[in-house]
């Protein structure tokens, strides 16, 4: 494990295997199949996973489906889906929350049996007022002594469907005055008439997430359970349960810190709200911070799995730079993309100088640091698109690059110089008419001028059009509203532009979804799933530079 990144909870695992305690690390992935999973989910997999691999023991993934009110097989799907695609594999170790009702049941039946539970009829409104606060003790139910036999009985009943949602609750009999609000009585069992994706109709009350949870691990037979900071309170319940009920082994939590990003909102009720708003176009828009939305967005899961690996995993709470994991992104892209030129916003170039006709053809190096890569031809022809952002009628101070009278170098091919402007009848610029040096092919000039820039170009007959969608934060504020009244307020007005009108080299009509491409100077690209052999859409995973993290 040299070299893995120590934490305290791998210091934990070391321990634990060190001193004989376990023979094998058990760890588990448990998402709630309510939503798509996110990159705060890729910290808890990468960790929960990671471990497993590292001290040669193994992970679950483990389905925790428990409400089936907010639960889809869809999300199942992506669940899966996008933790292989993070490069994690569970083998036969898959399971569900869900085939543990019996046995779950079976224990709550022995908790009443034992006193150690009852059926309450409060509403939930009594209930929250009879829960008191951190200063003030709780007020016992008046259900809380009802005879064994009324509650198994009763309890039997819900299970049977007798009575509607939210007419009863099963709760443990803990304490009432416990300083920890989370042993107040806390409820086992909801009524809930909804279909199960796993278990159809057969259900009607269904385990709380804390009476689920721990049992569920010591089923699997869990070491360390390892999660978020939020369950910290709850440990002692987890902990009562295990000791309370006759399971078959006994796991511990373990609480981390959760990720949190700037610019971000990692939550999967907002998440979930900004697709049923319409405000994205999905789970997997490429703004979003879902592994599917990195996936479509181009973000390679090197750069996810090397991120997370950079944050490490602490014991508070923080806030992650955004600008992080967009290091991390782009030295994985850098290393592996091929270059190519793009223009996207095009202005038409002339070299009247230049014979009419078939153009010719220029070596241009796919990588400039890695020759295995190797060279493409790329066609020079009379007319020539270039970059809107590289011209200025008027230039300004330090614009170095294409202005009236001024020579530039076009990027592996020729010196030319701007000699005319033409316009419409509007005064907007259409065209420049320019010439180029024939003797300064592949860049250089043999007399040995300098010119200040290099820009980029494609050739106006032999490049293809494309649309190129770049992308900005979701959110404008670094530090986002999770308000669910008014978080989709705080959306980024600037985090969707559409540049319809693009050209790329042709060599790119045959590029392949997942495939990374930089385009010179401006950013890494992939082809979106929309793109068809006739129009071509690419996504811009990220820029070159950083442009907000400040
Ligand atoms: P959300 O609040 O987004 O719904 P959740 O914790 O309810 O998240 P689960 O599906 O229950 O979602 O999460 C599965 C696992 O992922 C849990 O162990 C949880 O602690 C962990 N997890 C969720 N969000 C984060 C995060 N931001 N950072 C680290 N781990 C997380
Ligand atoms: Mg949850
Ligand atoms: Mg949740």
């Amino acid at each position: 494990t040299e070299g893995a990144g120590r934490d305290f909870i791998r210091d934990i695992v070391a321990g634990d295997l060190g001193a004989g305690k376990i023979a094998e690390v058990v760890t588990r992935f448990p998402p709630e199949p309510n939503g798509y999973l996110h990159i705060g989910h890729a910290k808890s997999i990468c960790l929960n996973f990671g471990i497993a691999q590292e001290f040669g023991g193994r992970c679950h993934l483990r389905f925790d489906d428990t409400n089936p009110a907010k639960e889809e097989q869809e999300y199942i799907d992506a669940i899966e889906r996008d933790v292989r695609w993070l490069g994690f594999e569970w083998g036969k170790h898959l399971y569900f929350a869900s085939d543990y009702f019996d046995r779950l049941y079976g224990w709550a039946v022995d908790l009443i049996k034992a006193g150690k539970a009852y059926v309450d009829d409060q509403t939930q409104e009594e209930m929250r007022a009879n829960r008191g606060t951190l200063t003030e003790p709780g007020r016992n139910s008046p259900f809380r002594d009802r005879p064994v036999e009324e509650n198994l009985d009763l309890f039997a009943r819900m299970k049977a469907g007798e009575f509607p949602n939210g007419a009863r609750v099963l709760r443990a009999k803990i304490d009432m005055a416990a300083g920890n609000i989370n042993l107040r009585d806390p409820v086992l069992y909801r009524i809930i008439h909804a279909h199960h994706p796993r278990t159809g109709d057969t259900w009607k009350i269904y385990p709380s997430y804390d009476f689920a949870h721990g049992q569920s691990d010591a089923i699997e037979g869990i070491t360390h359970s390892v999660c978020t900071l939020e369950f910290e309170d709850h440990r002692p319940l987890y902990d009562w349960f295990i000791q309370n009920l006759s399971v078959p082994s006994t796991p511990h939590q373990y609480e981390f810190a959760r990720l949190n990003i700037t610019y971000t909102l990692l939550s999967k009720r907002i998440l979930n709200g900004l697709v049923k708003g319409g405000h994205v176009s999905g789970w997997d828009d490429p703004r979003m911070p879902t592994i599917a939305g990195l996936r479509r967005r181009g973000v390679p899961p090197e750069a996810i799995r090397d991120f997370i690996k950079r944050v490490g995993v602490a014991k508070a709470n923080s806030t992650v730079d955004l600008g992080m994991f967009d290091f991390s992104i782009r030295e994985v892209l850098n290393r592996a993309a091929p270059r190519r030129m793009a223009v996207l916003r095009p202005l038409k170039v002339v070299i009247e100088n230049y014979p009419e006709g078939e153009g010719e053809e220029i070596e241009a190096v796919n990588h400039p640091d890695d020759e295995t890569q190797g060279s493409r031809k790329l066609k020079f022809t009379r007319e020539l698109y270039i970059e809107r952002d590289d011209f200025m009628e008027v230039p300004e101070k330090k614009f170095f690059r294409m202005a009236p009278g001024r020579e530039v170098r076009l990027r592996y091919a020729y010196f030319v110089t701007c000699k005319e402007v033409v316009k419409d009848a509007a005064g907007n610029v259409t065209e420049l008419r320019c010439t180029y040096d024939p003797a300064s092919k592949g860049g250089n000039s043999p007399d040995g001028r300098k010119v200040k820039a290099t820009i980029h170009w494609v050739s106006a007959e032999h490049s293809v059009p494309a649309e190129l969608r770049l992308y900005n934060t979701l959110f404008s504020d670094p530090d986002p509203s999770a308000d669910p009244e008014s978080f989709a307020k705080g959306i980024n007005p600037q985090s969707l532009e559409v540049l319809s009108d693009a050209r790329v080299e042709p060599a790119l009509a045959g590029a392949k979804g997942g495939d990374a491409i930089q385009f010179e100077r401006q950013g890494y690209f992939v082809i979106d799933r929309d793109s068809t052999p006739g129009k071509l859409v690419f996504n811009r995973t990220i820029g070159l530079r950083d442009t907000y993290a400040k």
